[in-house]
């Protein structure tokens, strides 16, 4: 007897599911683009030696585990904590989502119960930003909405804004007394400078602006499994900055109390370390470099394979991880059916799960799944 007959199965995730099927497939040429998460060339997860000798450190000083400090569980988790706070404090306000944009978001402000609209964000005739309408739909939502931002390498497009858009994009949001709340997953995939990708935020913190941030460092300290993050709210005041985080504090106590303290150490070592920092920043480009040489070899490759005449070159245009390639649904099962090539439904591709040596066969897939 069970007093469970109320709850039906869940529908597979879109994103995870992918490296299930992935797992289970058992051809030798398939090829796992669905998730956002780096590898190296021989396709393998990677630990930056940054990382491991920030943990070195931690051992030899032998720090324990008692501390805890207000950080967040990595990029979900900071952002269902501010869900949290604007479900409690601006029970009148809606946010603003990108369409399209990770599909967790809805998500995660579905659970919070915190309302949500879509602004236009990408324009399939051009493969790029649909700048105008991005514009118009802000302008229009009720004043004192949340806009919710990509920081940098936007998911799942590659597409951001230029600096001259952001800047636009400032107006719009000051203007309408909207708050801007930047979801940062990404920092230093874009351009593989942390500093050039914090451009956005940096933007509108320099306004004056209160701005919220979460914060992950699963991508680029590749530390996924230790889920370290962090929600920033930058405050008009120091004042208005402690009742802030007092209530944030207050909401994560009862849903998990205190987050895990090593990878935040990890963090705090190597951010806290001129060294570390340097060392880290070398390796953030290393990483970036990485995917930006796949980037151009599979540009290579559709363009010298394709005899049809497309225009390859959003691909080029395209920044970060991702590569949103156009293929529908169809043409995306194609992909992995035939050609055994994982990825979501939507036809993004994860460039950081490809290879210089495997861009040839993915731009055969690729072509013969359009065509
Ligand atoms: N935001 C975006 C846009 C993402 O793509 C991801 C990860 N796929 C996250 C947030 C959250 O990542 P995590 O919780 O692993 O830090």
């Amino acid at each position: 007897v069970t007093r469970f007959e109320g709850v039906p199965m869940a529908p597979p995730d879109p994103i995870l599911g992918v490296s299930e099927t992935f797992k289970a497939d058992t051809n030798d040429l398939k090829l796992n683009l669905g998730v956002g998460a780096y590898r190296t060339e021989e396709l393998q997860p990677y630990v930056l030696n940054v990382v491991k000798k920030a943990e070195k450190l931690m051992l030899e000083k032998g720090e324990n585990k008692e501390v805890a400090t207000l950080q967040s569980l990595s990029g979900t988790g900071s952002l269902r904590l501010a869900a949290a706070f604007i479900q409690r404090y601006f029970p009148e306000a809606k946010v603003l989502i990108s369409s399209p944009t990770w599909g967790n978001h809805k998500n995660i402000f579905n659970d919070a119960r915190v309302p949500w609209s879509e602004y236009r964000y990408y324009d399939p005739k051009t493969v790029g930003l649909d700048f105008e309408g991005m514009i118009a739909d802000i302008e229009a939502a009720p004043e004192g909405s949340f806009v919710l931002l990509h920081g940098c390498a936007h998911n799942p497009t590659g597409i951001d804004p230029t600096p001259e858009q952001w800047e636009k994009i400032a107006d719009v949001i000051q203007e309408k007394k909207h708050m801007p709340f930047f979801d940062v997953a990404y920092q230093g995939f874009a351009s593989g400078s942390l500093d050039e990708d914090a451009f956005s935020v940096r933007l509108f913190v320099k306004r004056g602006l209160e701005v919220f941030v979460a914060q992950s460092y699963s991508k680029n300290l590749g530390l996924y499994a230790e889920r370290i993050g962090a929600i920033n709210v930058v405050c008009s005041a120091p004042e208005v900055a402690d009742r802030v985080k007092s209530q944030l504090k207050r909401l994560a106590r009862p849903m998990y109390s205190n987050p895990p303290i090593h990878g935040a150490r990890i963090v705090a070592n190597v951010v806290g370390d001129p060294t570390m920092f340097g060392e880290w920043k070398q390796e953030m480009e290393e990483m970036a470099g990485r995917i930006k040489n796949v980037r151009q070899k599979l540009y290579d490759s559709l363009s010298a394979k394709d005899k049809s005449g497309k225009d390859w070159s959003f691909i080029l245009r395209q920044i970060g991880m991702f590569s949103y390639t156009g293929l529908n649904k169809t043409q995306s099962d194609n992909m992995t059916d035939k050609w055994h090539v994982y990825m979501t439904k939507d036809g993004r591709i994860s460039l950081a799960g490809l290879s210089l040596a495997k861009c040839d066969y993915l731009a055969d897939a690729i072509i013969d799944s359009f065509h």
